[in-house]
């Protein structure tokens, strides 16, 4: 008897591809369960004994070859998706520590990552010390004087392009049995792979993702470290969508092509702001001046899409340069095609107060600019017309 078609619209016909044809572009596996022949074989699958596909909370094979794409770029061996870059963080922090422990961070990190070990964390038992990324000799000290269970940076920081001796960090990290945990998003995925760093995160939602229309994040690490934390974070639940996993698989495949484009014309774009006679600082470590200049040489193959700096003058002639640009959009994120821009008004709010404060060298004039891959001359013209505003009496 035929099936009732009630029935049959939740059992659809099957369709299966034979084994020699096959999509050139992954299909992206929008289901949330997947099915094993019979229950004999499903728990094989759930004891770990078998290969296979349950329930993509846990894992999901669009998802699957994001996570190998990315994992092999960073040069690690497994990675686990998540939904947002600011998830992949405090799900690391939340799998890495326990009460009692003690973790380093840096002033000159990502806002929500110090609000995380600041506030999160220290609800949970977790105590912190905060020093800046400069500060190494600050960092042995404290390690040498504080169990710390692990120590988390950014390199180069955002938004004025600090670079962070990573060789140095693992090395203290390491000495003191602590964990290195870097958040790599400004560098890349291409980058700072050959040092001992333990676990990479990236926010997707920047250069893999490309396009500023869709948000991920990523935790790359060794094979054991990452089944350390996999049943934490999957129970955690910051589960990437798998159409989200696609669209960032797509924008992969002009990741470099883009990365190269944006830091051309970041350099080029730099170079302008360091000769223009409104702008008193400009920080990209491209720069010979930038400070961190050769360890950037060393240790990256570029010098990234951010360029920021001090103009002359504070947050009205900021707003006024912001408002008159024509191709930067004034807009938090960065890693997207299209230009950005972050005026002083935008960059202040900081909950760090003294020395910290001063060692982010955010001044009242300071503005960030995220270079996107349009034509070098449009973006240095616009630049150059929007100062000459800010300043027009
Ligand atoms: C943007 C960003 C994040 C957070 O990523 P979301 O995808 O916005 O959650 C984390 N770290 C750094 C360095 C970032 O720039």
């Amino acid at each position: 008897m035929a099936v009732k078609k009630n029935t049959r619209v939740n059992h659809p016909p099957e369709v299966r591809l034979p084994p020699d044809s096959r999509p050139l572009v992954a299909p992206i596996y929008q289901s949330v369960k997947f099915s094993f022949d019979d229950s004999v074989e499903t728990e094989r699958f759930l004891h770990g004994e078998r290969e296979g596909f349950f329930y993509s909370r846990i894992s999901n094979p669009t998802l699957r070859q994001l996570e190998l794409l990315l994992a092999e770029l960073q040069g690690r061996e497994d990675c686990l998706l998540t939904g947002s870059g600011v998830a992949a963080v405090s799900a690391t922090l939340l799998a890495l520590c326990r009460a009692g422990d003690h973790v380093v961070a840096f002033a000159e990190s990502y806002g929500p990552t110090r609000y995380l070990i600041r506030n999160l964390l220290a609800r949970f038992g977790v105590a912190h010390t905060l020093l800046s990324i400069d500060d190494l000799d600050g960092l042995e000290r404290v390690l040498a004087e504080t169990p710390t269970r692990l120590v988390a940076f950014e390199s180069p920081t955002n938004p004025v392009t600090k670079i962070a001796d990573i060789a140095r960090i693992t090395e203290c990290a390491h000495r003191a049995g602590a964990l290195a945990v870097l958040d790599n998003t400004f560098a890349g995925f291409h980058n700072h792979g050959r040092y001992p760093v333990d676990v990479f995160l990236h926010s997707l939602t920047k250069y893999a993702s490309g396009h500023g229309d869709v948000m991920g994040g990523a935790i790359i690490a060794s094979r054991e470290l990452i089944a350390s934390m996999r049943k934490d974070v999957t129970t955690i639940g910051p589960t990437l969508d798998p159409h989200a996993a696609f669209l960032i698989q797509r924008g992969m495949r002009t990741y470099f092509l883009r990365y190269e484009r944006q830091c051309a014309n970041a350099l080029r774009v730099a170079e302008f702001l360091a000769a223009h006679p409104r702008v008193r600082r400009v920080h990209h470590p491209g720069l010979p001046t930038h400070p961190g200049h050769r360890l950037a040489r060393e240790q990256m193959s570029d010098f990234g899409t951010v360029v920021s700096f001090d103009l002359d003058g504070g947050v009205e002639q900021g707003d006024r340069f912001a408002d008159a640009l024509e191709y930067f959009s004034i807009s938090a994120s960065l890693g997207s095609t299209e230009s950005l821009v972050m005026p002083p008004r935008l960059l202040g709010g900081f909950e760090v107060a003294g020395a910290l404060r001063e060692a982010t060298l955010i001044t009242p004039g300071t503005v960030r600019l995220s270079i996107g891959i349009e034509e070098e001359a449009d973006l240095t013209q616009d630049l150059s017309r929007a100062l000459e505003r800010a300043f027009a009496s």
